[in-house]
């Protein structure tokens, strides 16, 4: 493996993408060493920032040439470690592709460029009456490529579902440069479902330069609801008396009292009652008659479960502020701790409660402080553990909790994600899941696509092998981190 990129490679590379395309100095590199999981940092050789497909083809096949990694980046806001550089890679950042080529309201679709930030595609077709529905709450920043590499969810996934089931088809570039195309406007047709196998491969199959993505109509009338509670033991009640209902909502999220606390000191103050254990936020979005219908049993749920206080928001202003403080809530935690670990586990619904008494439990064993933000309807677990990284025996309990949670998650029933991916931080749960022969199947499959394993290397999969091609190496998040990573 090496730390410094060939001067001839880099005059070409340079020359391919010009000098706003092409980053090596140690500034520049710096700022790419971590995603948002900011424990682990590995500087990359360089950062290429193409135009387009043609040009990633182009480089692609330079780097493949020299037998170099490539780690895909977006926005660079995965919790997951899969956009850190993996050692000796080179990041391609695909960032500056962000346009809409196309839009077909008619046919309810677009086609869009990676680097394209999830909110701006929503804002571009609102006057056409349609909207696009995947929403993680990062979605001000994060890229439709990063999205669709983690496939991403988000507070309305419970109703419109993740980000897989809106895209129709995928222009890809693979380790060599080969250009492909999966999918197409139709959706993704015939044969083996290439585009769904593409999704949530976090960049270790191919870099994104082009998709077709669905577009839903922006539903006629939306209500929404806000439940506050003593406690989230009793809210994770009310979530499951709303999933018994029936209900079927756009949205059931829920969030504790630290985080109630912290949300409402910051700028992302959303009203939400400061003297509550809990709130509980619904969506209900459809047919006017049908919302009406179902904001009436929401709120006798809430009632029957001794809800403290209830509101509605009366206009879209305040359906907006409501929503601030839940999608605010991780940037508002800056201001309890310097360091935050945001796990992401999934527990059937029904054991939402016994996941929330057990991980709270495990924590205070270890003297942590946890912040619960939950995608509640889904079962959708996001512990927030604060903790402070210069302090090595809090450090250790972090990552140590880590793993006990996720037990906790598996043990009820659950995965290991719901959405931020696997990346570097849970390949080592992987085997707690899957079994040596799924794990070997996955590898193939990996293997199809990049066969030298260049793609985003040291991600996702346990083996050694999986980074045999640069690194020989099996990568442990947890210990890596405790014994100062590459820092
Ligand atoms: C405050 C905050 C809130 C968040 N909320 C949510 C949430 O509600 N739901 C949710 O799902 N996630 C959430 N996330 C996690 C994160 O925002 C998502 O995983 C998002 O999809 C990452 O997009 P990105 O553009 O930042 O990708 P990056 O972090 O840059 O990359 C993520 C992965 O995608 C790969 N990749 C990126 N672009 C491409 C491409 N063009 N081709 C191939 N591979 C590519 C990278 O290699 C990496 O493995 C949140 C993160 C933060 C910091």
């Amino acid at each position: 493996m090496t730390d410094r990129l060939d001067p001839a490679l880099a005059a070409r590379l340079r020359a391919l993408l010009g000098p706003r395309g092409f980053l090596d100095d140690p500034e520049s590199l710096f700022v790419y060493q971590s995603d948002a999981l900011t424990q682990f940092a590995t500087i990359p050789l360089a950062v290429l920032l193409p135009l387009d497909t043609e040009t990633t083809a182009a480089a692609m096949r330079l780097l493949h040439e020299a037998g170099l990694p490539v780690t895909p980046r977006g926005a660079g806001t995965g919790l997951s470690g899969g956009a850190m550089p993996s050692p000796g890679a080179v990041v391609v950042d695909t960032s500056r592709m962000k346009r809409v080529l196309e839009l077909n309201v008619e046919d309810r679709y677009a086609v869009i460029e990676p680097g394209l930030v999830n909110l701006r595609l929503s804002e571009q077709v609102q006057d056409c009456g349609l909207f696009y529905a995947p929403d993680p709450s990062s979605q001000m920043v994060c890229t439709l490529g990063g999205n669709i590499a983690e496939n991403s969810g988000g507070p309305h996934t419970l109703k419109y579902g993740a980000t897989t089931g809106h895209v129709l088809g995928l222009t890809v570039v693979l380790e060599d440069g080969e250009v492909v195309e999966l999918g197409g406007i139709h959706g993704r047709g015939p044969g083996l479902d290439l585009v769904g196998a593409f999704t949530g491969s976090e960049g270790t199959l191919g870099v994104v330069t082009r998709a077709i993505v669905r577009l839903s109509p922006t539903p006629t009338t939306v209500a929404t609801l806000l439940g506050s509670f003593v406690d989230l033991p009793t809210a994770c009640r009310a979530v499951s008396g709303l999933v018994a209902a029936g209900i079927e909502a756009a949205a059931i999220e829920a969030i504790d009292r630290l985080t109630i606390e912290v949300v409402e000191a910051s700028v992302f103050a959303a009203g939400y009652p400061k003297d509550a254990g809990a709130v509980i936020l619904v969506e209900l979005d459809g047919h006017p008659l049908d919302v009406a219908h179902d904001r009436r049993r929401v709120e006798a749920i809430f009632r029957e479960q001794g809800c403290l206080s209830y509101e509605e928001a009366e206009d879209a202003e305040q359906r907006k502020r409501l929503w601030r403080g839940r999608k605010g809530a991780y940037g508002a935690m800056g201001r309890i701790s310097p360091d935050l670990y945001v796990m992401d586990c999934v527990v059937p619904r029904s054991k939402l409660e016994e996941a929330i008494v057990a991980i709270s439990a495990a924590c205070a064993e270890r003297r942590l402080r946890l912040a619960n933000v939950i995608h509640a309807g889904e079962g959708n677990l996001h512990p927030n553990i604060s903790y402070d990284g210069r302090d090595a025996d809090e450090l250790a309990r972090a990552m140590d909790v880590a793993g006990a949670i996720v037990r906790i998650c598996l043990d009820l029933g659950g995965t290991l994600s719901g959405e931020h991916g696997i990346g570097l931080e849970k390949q080592e749960f992987m085997p707690w899941l899957f079994s040596a022969e799924e794990l070997a199947l996955m590898k193939a499959f990996r293997a199809a696509f990049a066969p030298r394993g260049l793609m985003n290397p040291g991600k996702i999969l346990p083996t050694p092998r999986a980074c045999s091609a640069v690194k020989g190496e099996t990568t442990r998040f947890h210990d890596r981190v405790l014994d100062g990573g590459d820092r």
